[in-house]
């Protein structure tokens, strides 16, 4: 690209501030909160109608039948393509138009789209409406400044990712819109700061684990067997014998933050016993606890492998057979995703570190996400390696009380995305 083309190309991009603002007040104004996916082809159409009206094919694809889709909560998604002067590669900027709910804690209407001292503010600004209209206005602004490109461009707005993405990316994915030929470099706006490349994510290994007991009167307990105490047995292993060898699991994944460098295990829950009970409803009856569950959720390192992140629980699970009378256990796996990590000298991660530098002046920063995202179904679906997340927003307000976008961060990855979409689609470097 000459020089006179990409000034041109930033300052419309710098001209943008106001428009990258109302644009992403205007899709928080759209609750798409998931669960349950509310208002989700109300979003699918705003975006759809705007790209509409530049000359994009636009469609719109319900995930029929899939989990969650039903009338009252349609799973739309949106994919809308532009072709360039003749063949030549596809880049596609993929976002969830989903959001969390707003939870406590809000000092603004989290669906008000305030735009106030260069921010918005919202439910869904940071994670990832704010990532989307960034990729919107860069491609408007690409097609605006009528600089020739071949190949096609594609931006979706896909439902769920908040909750698994499978009526969504991995939906589309398996209907091959995130494979060759059709598409051969995907960026996903989430938020992971404006000079950071996102190349991947641990991996995640979900499982239910039961303790079973016998049960008794709780006046004579030795008549039964707790499974809350065989579930405490369990759960000090894990605290003294596995925890600290996840610590010493140090990766070469550039994970951040730093604490998540590392192998990790989160107990989603615990119950066991009799349902918990409120005590002026009644008093609970004398039981031995013939049942106690934990849903684990461990998060895993490229230089670990499934098989072995589930044997190293269930042989403590079966040392605790051996060693205690009457201990039983069901492990149930409820899911999981392998770690991805996308090259780092491939074609997309360098058009966009490139870019970075251009526009920041700063040398672009490789980045891993401690949780997963859509882009493990590009990978295991689409079979589409090329494809990173990179995105305007800071990850720490992601799901947070008074989340944020500022309209700055917006415009410079904004120019990012532009810059680096050309180079890959015109092939220079
Ligand atoms: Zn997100």
């Amino acid at each position: 690209m000459s020089g006179h083309e990409i000034d041109d190309l930033f300052q419309r991009i710098d001209g943008q501030g106001d428009v990258l603002g109302t644009l992403t007040a205007d899709l928080v104004r759209i609750p798409t909160i998931n669960p349950p996916g509310d208002a989700y082809e109300a979003c699918a159409h705003f975006l759809g109608d705007r790209l509409a009206a530049r000359g994009f094919d636009v469609e719109y694809l319900r995930a029929e039948g899939a989990l969650g889709d039903s009338d009252r909560y349609p799973r739309t998604n949106v994919v809308a393509r532009i072709e360039g002067d003749g063949p030549g590669p596809c880049v596609h900027f993929n976002s969830h138009i989903d959001v969390v709910a707003p939870g406590e804690g809000w000092t603004v209407d989290p669906f008000a789209g305030l735009v106030r001292d260069g921010r918005v503010y919202g439910r869904g600004t940071c994670d990832m409406k704010g990532g989307l209209a960034a990729s919107v206005v860069a491609v408007e602004a690409m097609l605006e400044s009528g600089i020739p490109f071949p190949g096609a461009i594609e931006i979706s707005g896909t439902v769920d990712e908040e909750s698994g993405g499978y009526a969504g990316v991995a939906w589309l994915a398996e209907r091959g819109h995130f494979s060759k030929p059709r598409v051969d470099h995907v960026i996903i706006p989430e938020p992971l700061y404006k000079d950071s490349v996102c190349l991947g994510h641990r991996g995640v290994w979900w499982a239910e684990i039961e303790i079973r007991g016998r049960i008794a009167h709780g006046s004579m307990p030795f008549l039964g067997v707790s499974a809350i105490r065989g579930m405490a047995a369990f759960l000090e292993k894990v605290e003294h014998e596995l925890y600290p060898r996840l610590a010493e699991r140090r990766t070469a994944m550039p994970v951040i933050p730093d604490a998540a460098r590392q192998s990790t295990l989160n107990f989603n829950s615990i119950h066991g016993g009799l349902d918990e009970q409120d005590l002026t409803s009644g008093f609970p009856s004398a039981l031995v606890a013939d049942r106690c569950r934990v849903v684990l959720d461990r998060r895993y390192l490229m230089e670990e492998d499934e098989a072995e992140v589930r044997a190293e629980v269930v042989e403590i699970l079966d040392r605790l057979s051996a060693e205690r009378d009457e201990f039983e256990y069901a492990l149930r796996e409820l899911w999981s995703v392998p770690p991805t990590l996308t090259e780092p000298d491939s074609p997309l991660v360098r058009a966009l570190d490139r870019n970075i530098e251009r526009v920041l002046g700063t040398p672009s920063r490789h980045v891993a996400s401690p949780g997963t995202y859509d882009q493990k179904h590009v990978w295991r679906v689409g079979k589409l390696k090329d494809c990173v997340a990179y995105g305007p927003g800071i990850l720490e307000l992601a799901h947070q009380p008074d989340e944020y976008i500022d309209i700055d961060d917006m415009v410079a990855s904004a120019k990012v995305m532009a810059a680096a979409a050309l180079d890959l689609l015109r092939g220079s470097e």
